[in-house]
């Protein structure tokens, strides 16, 4: 299939405008990608035509809006091969369902004294519910560390597990460094001790194919917002063994099957975990969003954004005052990198009055900036709308930053 990354980015009416009188130029894709024309209107017409709260109603619409958000999450099922439907419960985002799945998980089969193994390079956002477990539990964190290249250093784990490891949650790829993690190797290590894995699929699924089977992983999580989808809307994928024996981690509307005042039983999966009115919107969304990475093929979307990173890493190395912070050899397209003598903030609001949107700070990811003993840095990330001449044009801003900054 060919791939014409100007065609693409016609299905993206944000990209036509200008900011400052300045075209846009969105490199800030890692916090939140832009939606396609396919994606917008899709939501438009639910609003228009096709509006109605799902698993509620005899009606026509409530059937059309049910069986439009049932489809969804076939194509999400198909989409990451997880093995059944049921084992696709929507949430709000990535953070929802790794909290849901420190409540859930937690109340089952976390104790006292029992150990949870993350990384350093996780996301707050698979960090904090832990803690918040750990705390209300009384059991430990242990963390991976990665080395200045910004790999994870796998011997340790294997050092880390013990009798008391309960769990190990990864970030597949991380929102900072851009290392894509070797996910199966890490889970292949941790059921050889039987203990399960979270995959934190945020910064991954927008960029690579994922097959939650071939991983073997335990549960697979990830945002819609990311991946050129609605905001609001999150998968939480989980194997069906641990989903039908976790609790629920929110009561309330259709997640029953009887409610009395004495007991009340659980509904089957997924709609045990899918609490209240979903977001079948969102839902409906990402599934269109789906449909769109794979209409624009995800090989030629791997294929540009390597072109992307390797033309703006060279790009950036050959300025000789940027410190680059990452350089796996298996990365997505982030460049996360700091201008010699010039605070991050500083060169962002002056990337930001040329049109650039990047972002500049820790990128809820405290310890990775810990790491390099530094308070925050820059962060360019590509999708795949974005080009070279794009990335010609931040270097320009960098180099206008660096003259203004340090002489
Ligand atoms: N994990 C990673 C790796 C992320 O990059 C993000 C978003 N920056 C999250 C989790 C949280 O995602 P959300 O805000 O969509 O819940």
């Amino acid at each position: 299939m060919s791939f014409d990354v100007y065609k693409i980015r016609n299905h993206f009416p944000i990209l036509r405008d200008k900011i400052y009188g300045k075209p846009l130029v969105y490199l800030d894709n890692g916090a939140t990608t832009q939606k396609p024309l396919p994606v917008i209107e899709c939501i438009n017409a639910i609003h228009r035509h096709g509006n109605s709260s799902i698993h509620r109603g005899v009606h026509y619409l409530s059937d059309q809006a049910t069986d439009a958000y049932e489809k969804a999450r076939q194509i999400v099922q198909q989409f990451i091969h997880a093995k059944h439907s049921h084992e696709i419960i929507f949430t709000s985002g990535t953070t929802a369902s790794i909290n849901g799945l420190a409540f859930s998980f937690g109340e089952r089969y976390i104790h006292e004294g029992d150990e949870i193994i993350i990384t350093e390079m996780e996301h707050h956002a698979n960090i904090v519910p832990w803690q918040m477990l750990c705390e209300r539990k009384n059991t430990k964190l242990k963390v991976i560390p990665f080395n200045d290249d910004g790999i994870l250093q796998l011997d340790e784990m294997e050092k880390m597990i013990n009798k008391k490891t309960r769990l190990v949650a990864v970030i597949h790829a991380s929102n900072t460094l851009a290392t894509i993690n070797p996910v199966k190797s890490i889970v292949s290590l941790a059921h050889k001790y039987n203990i399960p894995v979270i995959i934190d699929g945020a910064q991954s699924v927008p960029h690579i194919p994922i097959d939650v089977q071939e991983m073997d992983c335990d549960f697979f999580v990830f945002s819609g917002h990311k991946m050129y989808g609605p905001t609001g809307i999150g998968i939480l994928y989980g194997k069906e063994k641990w989903l039908s024996d976790m609790p629920p981690f929110q009561g309330g509307g259709e997640m029953v099957d009887v409610v009395t005042f004495e007991k009340t039983t659980y509904n089957q999966l997924p709609y045990k975990f899918e609490a209240g009115t979903m977001n079948y919107v969102g839902a409906i969304g990402l599934g269109r969003a789906v449909e769109f990475i794979l209409s624009a093929g995800q090989e030629n979307i791997i294929r540009h954004e390597h072109d992307l990173l390797k033309y703006a890493v060279g790009r950036l190395d050959e300025l000789g005052y940027i410190t680059l912070y990452g350089r796996a050899p298996e990365k997505t397209s982030i460049v996360s990198f700091n201008i010699w003598d010039v605070h991050p903030y500083d060169a962002g609001m002056v990337l930001d009055k040329m049109g650039i949107a990047v972002r500049t700070g820790t990128h809820c990811a405290q310890t990775v900036m810990q790491h390099y003993g530094i308070e925050g840095n820059i962060r360019a990330s590509f999708a795949l709308y974005n080009t070279s001449e794009e990335i010609d044009y931040m270097v320009e801003g960098i180099k206008k930053v660096k003259s203004m900054f340090s002489g």
